[in-house]
């Protein structure tokens, strides 16, 4: 190749690293960094995401796939900004290796994150996200955009609290009429349906009305802090899914209006499930109750799961295993368990 062929493919990385100094990461995925970088000219600050097109740890077709849904992130990113609810694309380069993304920084962070230094948030704040949430997704779906991967960790805050939907990089548009099979997106979020799908050919396939599903789940994580579908074994949590086993038996649910759980029921359409809870009690504060169930306050618990977060909210990201509904299940054993065999150690020390 001569070097005249060659130069293109530097160009992008050349033109990127001219105009923006990159400095901390921000967020990680699988073939992706998210680092806050500057813009040399402004001094404005901007989030990059860098996107590893050459990786020695995946296979050439992996590579081309990241290559190819990369470009359609892009052309959808482009097609879609300019929504007060959607991450803003600002600049995009591209060389052999690398493609730059420079989007607006979002300096509050994911709405993961967020929610995992308050525990819950109250029916008016969740009200809020979740009214804009859905507006964007009728937007998307206006113009037949289907996002796919919808949960908190791709909600960024921007400096006052507005949401901006991110990460579109299971995003499509599809031509209508069009039913999908592929199975993408992040198990706890998924549609019964697309399971459905990818276990019987028959299936008719899915479409739009994913994204309205892992809305509904956000919604219910938001109130709750813990997620409608979760096992330690995933294939139980899929299978819960496909079953629309999920409960009110949370005490978080109990200081709920009947109106929210009302509109969980109706949205997640899950009316042949019967759902029996028991929110209408109260129970009367005495220094028994205290001294033998805690947890059972909401003061007490607010304040409970909060160190608990403090302590413990760094290692829910990490895996597929170690999600935030752990954190709730109230026995430190069981959530030890669920980050895997290395602390099970834990258990045979002594305590200090
Ligand atoms: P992936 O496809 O790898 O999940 P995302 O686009 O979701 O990539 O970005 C990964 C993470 O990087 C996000 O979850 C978030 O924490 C952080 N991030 C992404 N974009 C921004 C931004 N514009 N401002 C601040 N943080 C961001
Ligand atoms: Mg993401």
């Amino acid at each position: 190749m001569t070097r005249e062929e060659e130069m293109p493919d530097w160009e992008g990385a050349q033109e990127f690293y001219g105009k923006y100094d990159p400095k901390d990461i921000l967020g990680r995925g699988v073939s992706s960094v998210v680092r806050r970088c500057i813009e040399r000219k402004t001094d404005r600050e901007y989030a990059v995401k860098i996107i590893d097109i050459t990786s020695e740890h995946l296979t050439p077709e992996e590579l081309e796939e990241i290559s190819t849904s990369t470009t359609q992130e892009i052309s959808i990113l482009k097609a879609v900004s300019g929504h007060p609810h959607i991450i803003s694309l600002n600049d995009c380069y591209e060389s052999s290796s690398f493609y730059f993304l420079v989007f607006d920084l979002m300096k509050r962070g994911e709405l993961f994150d967020y929610l995992t230094e308050k525990v819950t948030l109250s029916e008016k704040e969740a009200r809020n996200i979740m009214r804009a949430l859905l507006e964007v997704v009728q937007f998307l779906h206006s113009k037949n955009i289907v996002h796919r991967d919808l949960k908190p960790e791709n909600v960024l805050l921007d400096d006052n609290m507005n949401i901006k939907l991110s990460d579109f990089g299971f995003s499509l548009q599809l031509d209508p009429g069009k039913k999908l099979r592929e199975l993408c997106g992040t198990p706890g979020y998924l549609a019964p349906e697309i399971l459905l799908c990818s276990m019987d050919e028959t299936h008719p396939g899915y479409g739009k009305e994913v994204d309205l599903w892992s809305c509904g789940v956000i919604m219910y994580t938001l109130l709750s802090g813990s997620p409608p579908f979760w096992h330690r074994k995933q294939m139980l949590m899929l299978r819960m899914i496909m079953d629309g086993n999920y409960n009110f038996d949370s005490l978080e649910w109990q200081d709920r209006s009947d109106t929210v759980k009302d509109l969980t029921i109706i949205w997640t359409v899950l009316a042949s499930v019967r759902i029996y809870y028991n929110y209408r009690r109260a129970k009367p504060l005495t220094k028994q109750v205290l001294i033998r169930d805690p947890y059972a306050i909401k003061g007490i618990r607010k304040v409970i799961d909060g160190c608990a977060f403090k302590v413990y909210g760094h290692w829910v990201k990490k895996g597929l295993q170690q999600n935030r509904a752990a954190l709730f299940e109230n026995s430190p054993k069981a959530f030890l368990f669920s980050l895997g065999s290395d602390f099970d150690d834990v258990f045979e020390q002594p305590l200090e």
